[in-house]
C-alpha cells in the first residue's frame, strides 16, 4: 500500500507550528503521517525508526512528543462492532468519546463513566489512566477489555483480559510505549438517565468531617475549590435515575446551598459550555463530563496538574493542600477533588488503592507554575502521591519508580514489544526507561 508523504500531512499541521490542545508545548517535529488502515500503520511502523502516535493533543506535558515523526490515526474513527450479547464495543484508535457516546446510546448502550470533556480520543484517555469521577468508578481504561497493538517489528498484537491476564493488566496504561493501537474494546452496559446537580460553599469542616458521606451522596462527585475562604466553592453532584429510584435533590448538603442556576467550575465564566444541571435529566453521556462536546472545554487558556492519594488519606491530604492556599491562589484558576475506585492496571495511578485525585488548572504561566509543583509535591509525599500521567509535574523518576510497584514488570513488557526504543521519546525516557 502507497504511504503519503509527510506534505500531505493535516492541513493544521502544515500551517502553523504544532502544539497540543493547550498551546504549552510545541511538538518536536512536523512529520504527521494520517493513517488510514492497518496495514498503513504496520507500513509506517515497519519504514520509521522512531515514531509516536497524537490522539487530540489533549496532554500538558511531553508524553506525546516527538523529535521524529508522528502518525495520526484520525481518519481511523469508526465504531468497529458492537457486541450486543458480550456487552462490548469495539472501536478504532482514534475515536472521541464524544463521537463514540451518542452512538453508543443511539443503540442503547452506556459506559461507566467519562472524564470531564468528550473532546479526547479513547486511546489517548485509556493509555495515560485518564478518570472521571465516583468512588466505586474505575478510571475509563478500567473498561477496556481487548487491544489491538502494532508492535515495533510490525506486528500485530491482539490482547484481551479474559486470554492475556496480567500482561493484559500490564498492557492497557501502556503510555504510548508498547505501540500503535489500532483498535480498543470497551465494556458497555444498558443506556441510562442522569441528574446533575450543584451546591455552593461547603465548609471545609463539613468535609473534614463528613468526607465519606459527601463521596458516597451520588454516583458521580466533584469538588471544585480555589483554597481560598476555607471552603469548597462548589459542589458538582452527578447521580443516575436508577429504574424505580427518584432521586432528590435536599436544599443544603453539609452546609452547602443548592445552585439556583447553572455555573461554570470558575464561577466568574459563563456555563454556556457546561453540561445541563439543575437535576434536569438527561442522557448518561450528556451529565457525566462538565464540559459540552461543540464548546471550548474548561477555561481554554490553561496549564493541568493532578497528583493521586490514597483515599484513606484524602482529608489530610486535602487540609495539606489547603495549608499552601496563600502561595497556590495567584496562580490558580480552580482546583478539582474526585474520586477513582481502586483496579488492577499496573501502570495505572489508582492501582489497588482507592484514591482521590487534586486536580489543579493554572493560568498559563509556567515560570510560576513550575515553582509551585515542588511546593505541592512535598506536601503530598508523606501519601506516596502519584501524578497524572499527561499532566505537569516535577517528581523525580525515582521517585515516580516507588511509588509503582510493577514498573519494572512495565518495563519488561515495554522491551518485549519495542526492544529498540522505536515508541520512546525524551518522556519516557526520563520518566520509565531511565529512572
Ligand atoms: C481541557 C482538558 C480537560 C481534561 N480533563 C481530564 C479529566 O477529566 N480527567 C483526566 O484524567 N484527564 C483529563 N485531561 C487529560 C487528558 O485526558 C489526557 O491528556 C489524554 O491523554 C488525552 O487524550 P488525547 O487523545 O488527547 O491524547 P494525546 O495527548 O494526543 O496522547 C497521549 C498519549 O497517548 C498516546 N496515544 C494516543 N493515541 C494512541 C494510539 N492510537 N496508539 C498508541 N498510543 C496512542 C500518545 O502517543 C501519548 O503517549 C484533560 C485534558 C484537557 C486538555
Amino acid at each position: 500500500m502507497a504511504i503519503p508523504s509527510a506534505s500531505r500531512a493535516f492541513a493544521w499541521a502544515a500551517a502553523e507550528k504544532l502544539k497540543n490542545w493547550a498551546g504549552n508545548i510545541e511538538y518536536g517535529t512536523e512529520r504527521l503521517y494520517p493513517t488510514n488502515s492497518l496495514q498503513q500503520v504496520c507500513d509506517y511502523v515497519k519504514k520509521e525508526s522512531k515514531l509516536k502516535v497524537l490522539g487530540t493533543r489533549h496532554s500538558f506535558n511531553h508524553i506525546a512528543d516527538s523529535k521524529d515523526c508522528f502518525l495520526s490515526l484520525q481518519p481511523m474513527n469508526e465504531v468497529v462492532t458492537i457486541d450486543r450479547a458480550a456487552h462490548t464495543v469495539t472501536v478504532a484508535g482514534s475515536i472521541t468519546y464524544g463521537q463514540l457516546a451518542p452512538y453508543l446510546d443511539s443503540q442503547g448502550f452506556a459506559l461507566h463513566n467519562l472524564a470531564s470533556l468528550p473532546h479526547i480520543s479513547v486511546v489517548g484517555a485509556c493509555t495515560t489512566a485518564t478518570h472521571g469521577s465516583g468512588e466505586k468508578n474505575g478510571n475509563l481504561s478500567t473498561a477496556v477489555s481487548a487491544l489491538e497493538i502494532v508492535t515495533a517489528s510490525g506486528e500485530v498484537v491482539k490482547l484481551s483480559h479474559p486470554h492475556d491476564g496480567e500482561t493484559f493488566n500490564g498492557a492497557v496504561v501502556g503510555l504510548g510505549a508498547l505501540g500503535v493501537i489500532t483498535s480498543i474494546t470497551l465494556d458497555i452496559q444498558p443506556s441510562y438517565m442522569m441528574r446533575q446537580y450543584v451546591y455552593e460553599n461547603l465548609p471545609f469542616s463539613a468535609l473534614r468531617d463528613h468526607f465519606d458521606a459527601i463521596e458516597s451522596s451520588a454516583y458521580s462527585v466533584s469538588l471544585f475549590t480555589d483554597w481560598q475562604k476555607q471552603r469548597v466553592n462548589e459542589v458538582w453532584i452527578k447521580s443516575r435515575v436508577e429504574q424505580g429510584v427518584e432521586f432528590h435533590a435536599t436544599p443544603e448538603l453539609f452546609g452547602a446551598k443548592l445552585a439556583t442556576k447553572n455555573l461554570h467550575p470558575i464561577s466568574d465564566l459563563s456555563a454556556e459550555n457546561c453540561t445541563e444541571q439543575m437535576g434536569v435529566l438527561g442522557p448518561w453521556y450528556e451529565r457525566l463530563p462538565h464540559f459540552r462536546m461543540g464548546f471550548t472545554p474548561s477555561a481554554g487558556k490553561e496549564l493541568q496538574t493532578e497528583y493521586f492519594v490514597p483515599r484513606r488519606h484524602a482529608v489530610e491530604a486535602i487540609l495539606a493542600v489547603e495549608r499552601l492556599h496563600d502561595q497556590v491562589g495567584p496562580s490558580l484558576l480552580i482546583s478539582e477533588i474526585r474520586a477513582i475506585a481502586a483496579d488492577n492496571l499496573w501502570m495505572s495511578p489508582a492501582y489497588q488503592q482507592d484514591s482521590i485525585a487534586i486536580h489543579f488548572t493554572w493560568k498559563p504561566d509556567w515560570p510560576a507554575v513550575s515553582k509551585l509543583l515542588p511546593v505541592i509535591e512535598k506536601e503530598l509525599a508523606p501519601f506516596n502521591a502519584r501524578p497524572h500521567w499527561a499532566k505537569l509535574f516535577a517528581i523525580s523518576p525515582q521517585i515516580l519508580h516507588s511509588r509503582y510497584q510493577r514498573m519494572p514488570e512495565f518495563i519488561e513488557l515495554a522491551k518485549k514489544y519495542d526492544p529498540q526504543g522505536k515508541f520512546r521519546n525524551d518522556f519516557l525516557d526520563k520518566n520509565i526507561f531511565g529512572g
